[in-house]
């Protein structure tokens, strides 16, 4: 829906469209419509991670409804800091993975390079809520010692740049840790895990995707979204200009009870998806992440939804259905 807050941004780059995003529930609730009353929320302060909403997701949430899917992705609700509130600080344990500040070699061949701190929306459920961003900013110096360690594993030959969200970084910046990475030899792939081109499809710009497909990798950009309600024709224009540069694109999902956790829903995600070009990866059970258990469903319910997706959908089409489960060798799949 077009909202009146729309004009806002239309004529603005991203960075400016990112400064205009709400950061406080009862702006949030007012802007959509839905009054305090019907729901139980709390300030980010309370929740120890910020609210955090770029208007052009906004717009796309139904006016009045306190149910909407793109709102509970990133509204704090109560639920959030209930006693009974389960999960731990840091599930996948990636402290552990961290060989120097920045990057996380967890996989046989690929590495996550933390190329940004913050992301341009805060997902309620996401596992990263509680680190401390801070610690994995890429500083020159940290990214000097990145760099040589990337040099140093010769069977490292996928980069992953994680965040945070890495399309924060302005195209200058990108374009020259791409130059950077591409002076490895050993490195043959490179792939973006981003919600950036549905949060605020407009980071996706001209100079970005003409460096991507000028580049001597094999690009990937993995998308992460949740709900059909989460595509307009602006994320379409995004996808269509990665796309006619040769680049992969993929989605992948966090199963989410209240949101997404619906056959039906999951089927006309991945059916519209491939329609701008994007196939569906993974989708993720829910982290056992402290302030996020409002969002877990059982597993055996998780399974029988993806049988049901399955049954649906041709094969290219069912996303895998997978968990992090520390000290695996790889996402593990689940049946
Ligand atoms: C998910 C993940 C990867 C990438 O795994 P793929 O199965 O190749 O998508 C790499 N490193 C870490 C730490 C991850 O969590
Ligand atoms: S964009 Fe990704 S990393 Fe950032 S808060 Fe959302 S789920 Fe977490």
């Amino acid at each position: 829906m077009i909202s009146h807050t729309s004009l806002q941004w239309q004529s603005s780059d991203w960075q400016s469209i990112l400064q205009t995003a709400i950061r406080d529930s009862a702006e949030l609730l007012q802007a959509v419509g839905v009054p305090q009353s019907s729901l139980d929320t709390i300030t980010g302060e309370t929740a120890g991670f910020a609210v955090l909403a770029p208007r052009p997701f906004v717009a796309r949430m139904e006016y009045g409804n306190p149910k909407d899917p793109l709102l509970l992705q990133v509204l704090a609700l109560q639920e959030e800091i209930a006693p009974n509130a389960v999960g731990t600080t840091d599930p996948l344990e990636e402290q552990r993975f961290t060989p120097v500040p920045g990057i996380i070699h967890k996989y046989f061949g690929r590495v996550l390079l933390m190329t940004a701190g913050t992301c341009a929306v805060n997902c309620r459920y996401c596992f990263r809520r509680h680190n401390d961003y801070a610690q994995n900013i890429l500083t020159p110096a940290r990214l000097n010692e990145a760099l040589t360690y990337l040099r140093s594993q010769r069977d490292i030959t996928e980069v992953i740049l994680s965040g945070g969200d890495p399309l924060l970084t302005s195209d200058r910046k990108l374009s020259e840790l791409v130059a950077e990475l591409e002076a490895i030899p050993h490195i043959q792939r490179l792939r973006i895990h981003t919600r950036l081109p549905i949060v605020i499809p407009q980071r996706i710009t001209t100079e970005l995707c003409q460096r991507l497909g000028q580049s001597r990798f094999q690009v990937t950009l993995v998308v992460h979204c949740n709900h059909p309600k989460e595509l307009d024709v602006e994320v379409g224009l995004a996808m269509a200009q990665l796309k006619a540069q040769g680049i992969t694109l993929l989605n992948q999902t966090v199963l989410l009870k209240n949101i997404n956790n619906c056959a039906a829903t999951l089927e006309t995600l991945s059916v519209e998806l491939f329609k701008i070009g994007v196939l569906p990866y993974y989708l993720h059970t829910l982290d056992p992440v402290q302030g996020a258990a409002h969002f877990a469903q059982p597993m055996g319910d998780s399974k029988q939804l993806h049988q049901t997706l399955q049954a649906r959908l041709p094969g290219y089409l069912v996303p895998k259905l997978v968990s992090e489960i520390p000290g695996g060798a790889s996402k593990t799949l689940i049946y």
